[in-house]
């Protein structure tokens, strides 16, 4: 392969990979890989375009030691046998927060490093990864253009009102706002609905991104109108081990009447909650809905209750609702949950196929639903290949 972009997506608990040949017309990775379960149980696996193991999959289980800086030591020698005497043309890297710096794919620099530096306290769970994966590629290779993707781009087409929180306005002022996150999936998504729902693309869409984090985006035009996240990743939905939409005062009272330090509040509020914490088992989805723990079940009913009231929340900004599209782990994958969340959307004239829902079919609505609901694979490598390549051009 030559000329070949690589992006990297560096994770919470992943560090995912793609491999994208700058000469082919589309932005389909010829590799993907990744080293998931970083701090319980490492894998590292590589796999071709056609879902094929590369390299007898790479590693498989790595040392349950296994950090997030030793992922990366593994993975860039691997990558440089696996290049052989190709080169790379750069590297993509998905970073979460860009702030009030930055709208769109950036050419990465020290001084842009230094920006980002500032925004760890607003992604903590994802920033210091995404960065130290910057610093860890321009050790490697120093001359090697490196390219930084945001996900709160997407969201920068919102109006004032979408973005503003209730608070004095110097604070405003100062960049105190909702930026919303997950753009890069919401871009890639954006970027397909014409495909899926013809003319209604630009209609009144709502995208729910369902993964370890969540959050859900409401869309006009193939635009973000609102969105569920906010000043960090936080907000909104509940998710895997993050809390979601809480009420400030409980940190107010966690932090004067229970005498909690701020670092024990953080690590409440992003690791110890959502359908970990509600369930004291797992923040694992697909765990959840085999265990036969009442915990779990009130977790998943919990989940789907939030993400209902939450959507409906978003749908005054768009002024109604055409189509609904599912996507990431949960949203792919997850008939349950899917089937938990529309019925509680029937008063909006979400109608469920049930067995299109089970089959995880790109349709999950009866034909006479008013409101369309799909199902469509997110791919944020190829939002950030495609920044590389319209940055690099
Ligand atoms: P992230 O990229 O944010 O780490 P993913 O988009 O990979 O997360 O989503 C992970 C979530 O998807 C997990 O909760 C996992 O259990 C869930 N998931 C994956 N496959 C299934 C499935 N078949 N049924 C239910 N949940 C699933």
């Amino acid at each position: 392969m030559s000329g070949a972009n690589l992006t990297l997506n560096s994770g919470s608990s992943s560090l995912k990979f793609a491999l994208f040949d700058n000469d082919a017309s589309e932005a389909t990775p010829e590799i993907i890989g990744k080293i998931s379960g970083i701090g319980t149980t490492p894998v590292f696996s590589v796999k071709d375009a056609n879902g094929n193991a590369v390299d007898g999959g790479a590693f498989g289980q790595l040392d349950t030691a296994t950090g997030h800086a030793q992922a990366i030591a593994l993975l860039l020698p691997w990558l440089a046998k696996h290049l052989g005497d190709a080169s790379l043309a750069a590297v993509g890297h998905r970073v979460v927060h860009g702030g009030q710096f930055y709208c769109g794919p950036v050419r990465i620099t020290d001084a842009v490093l230094d920006k980002l530096d500032t925004l760890i306290p607003l992604a903590p769970l994802h920033q210091p990864h995404n960065l130290a994966a910057i610093r860890a590629i321009a050790d490697w290779q120093p001359s090697l253009p490196q390219i930084a993707c945001f996900d709160t781009s997407f969201h920068r087409s919102q109006n004032r009102l979408a973005k503003q929180f209730a608070l004095p306005r110097n604070l405003s002022e100062e960049g105190i706002i909702r930026y919303g996150f997950h753009g890069l999936s919401y871009d890639y998504i954006a970027s397909v609905l014409p495909q899926h729902l013809g003319e209604l693309a630009d209609g009144r869409v709502i995208v729910a991104h369902l993964g370890n984090g969540a959050s859900m985006c409401a869309m006009q035009n193939r635009k973000s109108v609102a969105t569920s996240m906010g000043f960090t990743a936080l907000d909104g939905l509940m998710m895997g081990t993050r809390c979601g939409a809480l009420d400030p005062g409980v940190v107010l009272y966690l932090l004067q009447a229970k005498g909690m330090k701020i670092s024990e509040v953080e690590d409440l509020l992003y690791r110890q909650s959502g359908l970990m914490g509600v369930s004291g088992i797992s923040n694992d989805m697909q765990a959840l809905q085999a265990s036969d723990d009442p915990h779990a079940s009130e977790a998943i009913d919990l989940y789907c209750f939030k993400a209902a009231s939450i959507l409906a929340g978003l749908v005054p900004s768009i002024g109604g609702i055409d189509a609904l599209v599912f996507t990431a782990g949960i949203g792919e994958n997850s008939a349950l949950v899917r089937a938990d969340i529309c019925k509680r959307l029937q008063w909006l004239g979400v109608v469920l196929d049930p067995d299109a829902n089970a089959g995880n079919a790109g349709v999950i609505s009866v034909a006479q639903s008013p409101v369309k609901v799909l199902v469509v694979p997110t791919n944020e490598e190829a939002v950030v290949a495609r920044g590389c390549r319209a940055l690099l051009s």
